[in-house]
């Protein structure tokens, strides 16, 4: 019989993200599985929402964006990288629905089949399938525990005649790894020396405990061979809005845009407006949002490493990733299904985020730190169990 998904999708599968919070649900766990913040929108950025829905901006907004959120979003450029180059946001900005449709439509404007992407691995779970849909091949370089270092020989290795375009996420998903300026500086001359394009996804860029995020479009010789991805979704704790952009030279822009236009033909309206009410937020709204995260963290790593698990503190982002060999013979998603259901907390398997190189068993499972308030991830008891 024909099968009934096509060719392109065959290799996906589920992932386990579905079981674990359907698992969650079940047993009624502490979700610290799934990747969005719980604090509260803010309440200047959600009333902008409901007004400009009343005021009725219900329409469709133009393609490539509202033009005033791609004016705020080009000063706000100007404000977070005063020594960059500045961006014009008539033909280097173009907003879509979120990170997730911004690097899928980045992919497709620029891999043809064969083409070949690099990226660090653990990878976040949407880079892979999006290179497949594109018929692009993944060459992936790992990042090793316990900080996530990755090998200068292995990356240059990585690099050849086929090598189109690199993934980098920093603050990175899962590790909370902060790519060091040093590294970035590697990074960027191996694409300039190949002529590779870079994806940067640079959606935890405001979460950065230590050291600074440095955007790999402000390297010499990146801007032009640059498409930066950014969102509104975990800095401003608006994940469902499902608005984000991309910052591009006008001539990745041109086909990031033809994409974009056939695909969503454009973001929802009243929200692009609202956005423009987060970028105006003054420099205290970001500080809050680090200090909270931070606290998070504080309180969060203690009690893992009380509880057994070895812990690499994250310098960025909101995950935690733990080594569990002191703990259980188990595999991470057998590990994770069994802490569900005792003590009662719902992590994420490190699993799908290791789809080319090997994974290292010793660091499974991972506990992503959302944003649950200190008192309840204090309460949580991780006296893990050894099996029988
Ligand atoms: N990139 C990374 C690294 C993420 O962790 C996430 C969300 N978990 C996304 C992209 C998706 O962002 P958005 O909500 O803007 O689509």
């Amino acid at each position: 019989m024909r099968p009934v998904g096509s060719d392109r999708i065959a290799g996906f599968g589920t992932s386990i993200f579905t079981e674990i919070t359907s698992l969650a649900v079940k047993h009624e766990a502490v979700n610290l599985g799934q990747g969005f913040p719980d604090f509260a929108a803010p309440d200047f950025v959600k009333q902008a929402a409901a007004r400009h829905i009343r005021d009725d901006r219900n329409q469709y907004a133009a393609s490539p964006g509202v033009p005033r959120l791609r004016a705020a979003l080009a000063d706000d450029w100007r404000r977070l990288y005063p020594d960059a180059r500045a961006v014009d946001p008539a033909s280097e900005i173009t907003v879509g629905s979120g990170a997730t449709e911004m690097l899928h439509d980045a992919v497709m404007a620029t891999i043809n089949p064969g083409d070949e992407v690099i990226v660090f691995e653990p990878a976040y779970d949407a880079y892979a399938p999006d290179v497949a849909m594109a018929g692009g091949v993944v060459r992936a370089v790992p990042l090793a525990p316990p900080d996530w270092r990755f090998d200068p020989d292995r990356l240059a290795a990585a690099f050849g005649p086929r090598t189109r375009a690199l993934i980098l996420n920093t603050p990175h998903n899962p590790t909370g790894k902060v790519f060091t300026r040093a590294e970035l500086e590697l990074i960027a001359a191996l694409c300039v020396e190949f002529d590779v394009i870079a994806f940067t996804d640079d959606i935890y860029e405001h979460i950065v405990f230590e050291g600074e995020h440095v955007p790999l479009a402000t390297l010499p010789g990146m801007r032009e061979r640059t498409i930066a991805i950014d969102s509104m979704s975990k800095t401003y704790s608006v994940t469902g809005w499902r608005v984000g952009w991309v910052i591009a030279p006008p001539d990745l822009t041109v086909g990031v845009r033809r994409v974009h236009d056939f695909l969503t033909v454009g973001a929802a309206a009243p929200l692009q407006t609202a956005s423009i009410a987060g970028l105006l937020m003054a420099d205290a709204y970001y500080e809050r949002l680090l200090a909270d995260y931070r606290e998070r963290r504080d309180v969060l790593v203690p009690a893992l490493e009380a509880a057994g698990f070895r812990v690499h503190r994250p310098d960025g982002a909101y995950y935690v990733m733990t080594d569990i060999r002191d703990l259980t013979d188990e595999d991470d998603v057998a590990f994770a299904r069994r802490l569900i259901a005792d003590p009662g907390v719902a992590t994420v398997a490190v699993e799908p985020f290791f789809r080319n190189v090997h994974q290292d068993p010793r660091w499974l499972p991972f506990l992503r730190k959302v944003g649950k308030a200190p008192e309840q991830l204090a309460a949580i008891k991780f006296d893990v169990k050894l099996p029988n």
